[in-house]
């Protein structure tokens, strides 16, 4: 008890604690840094990453959704929302194709059901939401991202990754 004591005593009067501390940092100090100056840098991403969502055109620019549902149906989540008539020509379109960003859980499966290619989720991670019911992404968004980013969409669903 007393040795306990002496001891105890001995490790607070030297400042044990704190050497040791110490002792942690200088070990540490000129190892290489693993903070990163985001948004100048940022960290590898991995070829399965599912990002946010974007609808795909063919080279005509017509869409590829047919309005087929596969991706509504299989959705866990209960996401994706879509409403479609007949054209003139008898081809089938969405006149609404939502997707509720709260609710989308990214797993996949929309882009893993759809026989056209139509619905993919891109490596597009930051994005940010400042108005409320922006995290709604209208046919419309979902458009406009798959068009300023078919370039880099097709390529990806080139490479042989797992879940492409
Ligand atoms: S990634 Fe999964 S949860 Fe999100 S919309 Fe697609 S199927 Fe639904
Ligand atoms: S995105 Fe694909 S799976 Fe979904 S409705 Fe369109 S064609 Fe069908």
């Amino acid at each position: 008890m007393v040795l306990k004591r002496l001891k105890h005593f001995i490790k607070s009067f030297t400042l044990w604690e704190l050497l040791k501390g110490l002792r942690l940092t200088g070990r540490v100090l000129f190892d290489k840094k693993s903070t990163i100056q985001f948004p100048d840098e940022t960290t590898p991403q991995s070829a399965r990453f599912r990002g946010v969502h974007a609808l795909r055109r063919y080279e005509n620019g017509e869409e590829r959704c047919i309005a087929c549902k596969l991706c509504e149906a299989v959705c866990p989540a209960l996401a994706i929302t879509i409403d479609s008539d007949q054209r003139e020509d008898g081809s089938r379109r969405t006149t609404r194709y939502d997707i509720d960003l709260f609710k989308c859980i990214y797993c996949g499966m929309c882009e893993e059901s759809c026989p056209v290619d139509a619905i993919v989720e891109t490596g597009i991670a930051n994005y940010h939401f400042e108005e409320r019911g922006e995290n709604i992404m209208t046919k419309e968004k979902l458009l406009a991202i798959g068009d300023r980013y078919e370039k880099q969409i097709a390529a990806d669903r080139k490479q042989d990754a797992p879940y492409r």
